[in-house]
């Protein structure tokens, strides 16, 4: 007869002698191991939209193009004087896209609208509503500075300047400004295709019937969905069961099809933990015990030369570990760049101590009052918390007491792209 091992007071702490690599050594790992993976292409403006440049944009043409005037008014050679100005109407008016040929003589003023290029003779506008007019002539009090009222030729920007640099994603004010410059068409990154793969004995698809014993595959349609909000092509590599001849044909064919793999379930060091066994055999497993929680198993490899990322099959953890993790690596596969999350400090609306050894992320959100809360369960099976979720709040490595009213680390969802 066999005693069980007897506990220990200890019993919840990280195993003695094992060494958990810190979330920032990971990802200090990740940056440095990761480079550009894909090629480029010609789109339209209007097809670039979250697409990422390829190479710097440069401005074909100055915005404004000319100098012109910001409002309706009447323009003149300024500055005008203090007191009451009167300035005779020359004939003719200068608008947008329909310029005035002629030359403003000294002393006159012209009728001018918005976006008209300021004809030669002008520099200074006086705005419409400041003045009163007869059919002759105009009245004003001054005084108006020089080039008021007018927007400077390449104020905003230069002809042959960077309009947007490589690696930006294209969003649309950049499309705004692309078009504002001249550029109709930008080379950017092709997609990155992302495969998504599930495994374990125990998944089912969405919507099947599900027995004993089985559940229903959570994560392939959350991180198909991630991919695609982070701009990819995702490519849904379906599910295989803990066999390990069913997982390498599945990534063979993941490998041919996508320039890189998003596996769940299977990562730890456990007897069915065949996707972080197969990639130790015959990938290169390359770091796979992160200090963090939720999600520390996760491995990460090349297979057949393309980058796998063995999430943990919990979906809470799946969820952070993709964030955290593959996002940053993802981007950075597509030519964006390493992105690192941009947090907020706001006051915690709860309590918390948290030992040291690992980072902790816990599902938050803001309360009406810009505190931030935290899901009542920390339990990394409550899938409804990350959706109850708007955020994840960062507790560091070390230890931790938060008390109500502390400063803690908010990174919404939209820090991660979403
Ligand atoms: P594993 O990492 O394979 O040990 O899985 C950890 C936990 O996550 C187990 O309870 C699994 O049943 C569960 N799990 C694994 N994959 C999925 C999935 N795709 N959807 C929902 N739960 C999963
Ligand atoms: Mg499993």
């Amino acid at each position: 007869m066999i005693d069980p091992p007897p506990l220990k007071n200890d019993c919840f702490a990280l195993p003695p002698g094992v060494e958990w690599t810190p979330v920032d050594e990971a990802l200090a790992r990740l940056r440095a191991g990761l480079a550009c993976v894909v090629g480029t292409e010609a789109v339209p403006l209007a097809d670039a939209d979250g697409r990422i440049l390829a190479e710097d944009a440069i401005a074909r043409r100055a915005n404004p193009p000319e100098a012109n005037s910001a409002v309706d008014g009447y323009g003149f050679a300024g500055p005008a004087p203090e007191g009451v100005n009167r300035l005779s109407l020359a004939a003719g008016r200068a608008a947008a896209g329909v310029p005035f040929a002629g030359m403003v003589p000294p002393g006159q003023v012209l009728r001018i609208l918005t976006g008209a290029a300021l004809p030669k003779g002008v520099d200074t506008v006086v705005l419409e509503e400041d003045t009163a007019t007869d059919a002759a002539s105009i009245a004003f009090h001054g005084p108006v500075k020089r080039g008021a009222n007018t927007r400077r030729a390449g104020e905003d920007i230069a002809a042959g300047a960077v309009a947007l640099p490589a690696g930006r994603r294209l969003s649309p004010p950049d499309l705004a400004l692309l078009a504002a410059v001249g550029i109709g068409s930008v080379a950017v990154r092709r997609r990155l295709r992302v495969g998504v793969l599930s495994t374990g004995d125990e998944l089912r698809a969405a919507g099947a019937e599900a027995g004993p014993g089985q559940i229903y595959d959570a994560n392939r349609p959350m991180l198909l969905a991630l991919t695609g909000r982070w701009g990819h092509a995702a490519v849904d590599l379906g599910h295989v069961p803990d066999d390990r001849a069913a997982l390498r044909a599945r990534l063979d064919r993941g490998a041919q099809e996508c320039d890189v793999i998003l596996t769940s379930g299977g990562a730890s060091a456990g007897d069915e933990d065949h996707v972080s066994a197969l990639l130790r055999a015959e990938g290169s497993l390359t770091s796979w015990r992160i200090a963090m929680k939720p999600g520390r198993p996760l491995a990460l490899a090349l297979w057949r030369g393309r980058p796998v990322f063995g999430l943990p099959g919990n979906p809470v953890a799946a969820f952070v570990c993709a964030l955290v993790f593959a996002r940053p690596a993802l981007e950075t596969l597509v030519g964006a760049g390493w992105q690192a999350p941009q947090a907020m400090r706001l006051p915690a609306a709860f309590a918390k101590s948290k030992k040291p050894g690992r980072r902790e992320y816990l599902r938050a959100r803001l309360s009406p009052e810009g505190m931030v809360e935290v899901f009542a369960s920390e339990g990394s099976g409550r899938i409804s918390g990350l959706s109850w979720a708007e955020g994840l709040v960062e507790l560091p490595d070390g230890p931790t007491e938060v008390r109500p009213g502390d400063p803690v680390c908010y990174l919404p969802y939209g820090a991660f792209g979403l």
